[in-house]
């Protein structure tokens, strides 16, 4: 998509678009996870990734749901918000050498791609309302629901033991 191509011209378009923008990120986050359980060293936060591992295929799924009802085929956009997220927290991880310190971090990263999966399925669950797309906006509100949990399980992990380990 051309940014001066204006490929975009409803709310429909816009829709389809930013559901292959966020399964696109969501692809990303599949291969980023591992790496990130790796660097973790605490054992709850390892937990944590591997659990969000299971989640983000379920959120794939979902997203190939919606684009099934939609009748429009499951494909991604490049989503250059997800890369430059995780592309940071590679840099910042690769930089930080007292293990603790690396945990902190890794949840803020963490906690960086929930907020943009936040925005976007947040968006997309109102474009579905107010587009009558109820089933799409059910499974959109699947997701919001787990995302904003995980989001509250990141940070009570690290406001409940990680960033005092760090600090
Ligand atoms: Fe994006």
């Amino acid at each position: 998509m051309g940014l001066f191509s204006k490929d975009i011209k409803t709310i429909d378009d816009l829709f389809t678009h930013t559901l292959r923008d966020v399964y696109d990120a969501e692809n990303q986050i599949l291969k980023a996870l591992p790496g990130m359980a790796e660097k973790a060293s605490d054992l709850r936060l390892k937990d944590v990734f591997e659990q969000h591992l299971g989640e983000t295929e379920d959120r794939l799924r979902r997203l190939e749901n919606v684009f099934q009802i939609l009748g429009v085929t499951p494909k991604g956009v490049k989503c250059p918000a997800i890369d430059g997220i995780l592309e940071e927290a590679d840099d910042v991880s690769g930089e930080t050498a007292d293990e603790a310190v690396l945990d902190a971090a890794l949840i803020a990263s963490a906690q960086a791609v929930a907020h943009y999966a936040i925005a976007r399925y947040g968006a997309l669950f109102a474009w579905a309302k107010a587009l009558g797309r109820e089933e799409c906006a059910q499974l959109l509100s699947e997701t919001l629901a787990e995302e904003k949990n995980a989001d509250r399980n990141l940070s009570s992990l690290a406001e409940g033991r990680i960033n005092r380990k760090a600090a």
